[in-house]
């Protein structure tokens, strides 16, 4: 697939500190500028009054934008490439909420605690939309016995080198057998490198390599090898100098903490069918409530709630 240029939103858009309007109250803030809260956006924000969308990369596009544009990811690269800011919403890049105070019956409207460069600020809004996606699950969470070398790493941090021009390693084992996994596979090809693909199961249709999981990590101070076990039990010692893990996402709440919206036992939000939170007001879309939910489920999920904030359309 040719590389087109992507016309988003950068830096020079970002406004100064004093253009925060921290007095105003915004009818609806949007946490994140990722696949799901684009798709609210395209989907008839317009309608939704008063709107501010914060989010603390330099670009819009989430976790995605790493990757795209990449077959079988045409329906995102299409609003990520074709997205404009609808009118009277407003883009604070390179700002991150690092706290929500719901509303109460001293203070009507939901707060959320804001982080940039130039120091911390209040945005007050009716009605908050959290689409924060999630953080990529590392090779620590999962508690993998071996050494620590270099070379292991997530898919974003291995497109992002990509995208800079470095090639993260010689030969790579992408382990994982999502779309994503298996489209950082393929561009890794590309780009250069032996691949080799590997997943704990081969159950849901997608073919990779290797079946097995992860045993040990070898190898210092740079990765050297990867052990997985099969499941009849033999032990497979795999080459490599790159270890893509790739395994998914934890969705991203560690800011929430405090503020009493609720989380399952799984760390996402709990959301009823109409994606509102246990706090009235305050809705939740995309991967933070489904780590593993598709690329579609985002998409539809962005549309679904512009259809039920107030004010807004189908
Ligand atoms: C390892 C990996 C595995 C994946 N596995 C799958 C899969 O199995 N199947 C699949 O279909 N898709 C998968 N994805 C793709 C993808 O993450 C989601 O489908 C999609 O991007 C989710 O959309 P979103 O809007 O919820 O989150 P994103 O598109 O990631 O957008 C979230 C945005 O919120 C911003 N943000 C986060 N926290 C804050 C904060 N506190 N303040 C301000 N901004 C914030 C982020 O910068 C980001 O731009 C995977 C991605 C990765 C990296």
């Amino acid at each position: 697939m040719r590389k087109e240029q992507m016309s988003v939103h950068t830096l020079e858009d970002m406004p100064l500190m004093e253009d925060l309007h921290e007095g105003e109250v915004y009818d609806l803030a949007i946490v994140g500028a990722g696949l799901s809260a684009l798709s609210l956006l395209h989907s008839g924000a317009a309608a939704l009054g008063r709107t501010v969308v914060l989010d603390y990369q330099e670009q819009v596009g989430g976790l995605l934008r790493y990757l795209l544009p990449a077959d079988g990811f045409e329906a995102e690269w299409e609003l990520l490439r074709d997205f404009q800011l609808p009118a009277g919403v407003r883009l604070l890049l390179q700002t991150t909420a690092v706290g929500l105070l719901p509303a109460s019956a001293a203070e009507p409207t939901h707060t959320l605690v804001v982080r940039r460069r130039q120091g911390t600020a209040q945005l007050r809004a009716r009605q908050v939309v959290i689409a924060c996606g999630g953080v990529e699950c590392p090779r620590e969470h999962d508690a993998i016995p071996g050494t620590r070398p270099a070379g292991v790493m997530t898919p974003v941090l291995a497109l992002q080198l990509l995208a800079r021009g470095y090639l993260p390693g010689r030969r790579a084992l992408v382990y994982g057998d999502s779309r994503y996994a298996l489209a950082t596979a393929r561009r890794l090809e590309e780009a250069g490198l032996e691949v080799i693909t590997a997943a704990p199961t081969s159950g849901n249709g997608r073919s990779v390599r290797l079946c097995g999981t992860i045993q040990e990590i070898c190898g210092f101070p740079r990765l050297s090898a990867v052990r997985l076990r099969s499941h009849d039990q033999q032990s497979v010692e795999v080459e490599a100098d790159t270890l893509i893990y790739a395994t998914g996402l934890l969705a991203g709440t560690h800011w929430l903490k405090g503020s009493g919206v609720s989380l399952t036992a799984t760390g996402t939000i709990a959301v009823d069918a109409h994606y509102r939170t246990t706090i009235p007001g305050i809705y939740a879309i995309g991967a933070v409530i489904r780590p593993q939910l598709d690329h579609e489920s985002s998409l539809r999920m962005g549309k679904e709630v512009a259809a039920l904030l107030p004010g807004g359309v189908l």
